[in-house]
């Protein structure tokens, strides 16, 4: 049965859809049967998989209003090596519209059901904020899994994240808990990142991963080739980072 993960942080920009589609491939890449799920409206992990979100004849939109099946609107991103159920602008009315319905936090758990002996693994690309898309997201989830940049205000941030995890848990959602903090866009060049790396094991301990994602200009280029940096450039020292990343994951799974 697959784990489910969201990747998640409230703030833009820290580098989410990054680790969902470079995540997805390097567990692609030692093996795991991966489903990306894009609830970005932005479509960033969609396009970022090679998948073309102008082009979907079905989406995650689709699945969240119930007129059609996980099994039908996700695609085979080939060269990526997993499955997406791609987001578009469309997604973005979802939010409005879902507020009207029963059971509106729990459409993404249901669909998910059926398909979870296909999968070894789902990750969910979470959108920037606690919309009703994330909250389907956390609904779903066994965990997640949060990327940060290592900077003054990381730590001040993670607490309303970990304010959200603990309502949902409490409320929503027994099984969620926050399966590990991500370094990335690191450059141990600075000494401020230094300290709040040290700073983030010495609250979290060994919810801080051993994997460190490095500032590498090619991650942030492989999305205007349609491709994560893993298969991208699978030599670069981010695409290197995130399977080790993977394999971390992968390791972690029996003890979870
Ligand atoms: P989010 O999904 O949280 O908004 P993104 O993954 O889209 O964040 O990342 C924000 C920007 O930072 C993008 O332009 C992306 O290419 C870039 N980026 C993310 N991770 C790295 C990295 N490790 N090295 C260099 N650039 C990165
Ligand atoms: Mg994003």
């Amino acid at each position: 049965m697959a784990k489910i993960f969201c990747i998640a942080n409230q703030k833009g920009g820290v580098g989410k859809t990054t680790t969902s589609v470079n995540l997805a491939a390097g567990l692609a890449k030692v093996g795991q049967r991966v489903l990306l799920v894009d609830l970005d409206p932005q479509g960033n992990a969609t396009m970022g998989s090679g998948v073309d979100k102008r082009q979907l004849a079905l989406s995650v939109y689709d699945v969240l209003l119930e007129s059609a099946s996980i099994q039908e609107a996700a695609v085979y991103a080939e060269k990526s090596g997993y499955h997406v159920l791609g987001a578009n602008r469309e997604l973005a009315g979802a939010e409005v519209e879902l507020v009207e319905l029963e059971r509106r936090d729990q459409r993404l758990k249901e669909a998910l059901a059926p398909v979870l002996g296909a999968y070894d693994f789902v990750l969910i690309d979470c959108p920037p904020s606690l919309s009703m898309l994330t909250l389907n997201g956390l609904c779903s989830a066994h965990g997640v899994i949060v990327p940060m940049q290592c900077e003054y205000f990381a730590l001040e941030g993670l607490t309303d994240l970990v304010n959200t995890i603990k309502q949902v848990h409490a409320n929503l959602n027994r099984d969620l808990k926050i399966i590990g903090l991500l370094r990335v866009m690191f450059d141990p060049r600075v000494t401020l990142q230094q300290q709040v790396s040290e700073q983030l094991k010495s609250h979290f301990g060994d919810k801080v991963f051993n994997a460190v994602i490095p500032r590498n200009v090619r991650l942030a280029e492989a999305p205007s080739y349609g491709l994560p940096g893993v298969v991208f450039d699978p030599s670069a020292k981010g695409s290197l980072a995130f399977v080790e990343f993977a394999r971390e994951l992968v390791e972690r799974i029996p003890t979870m």
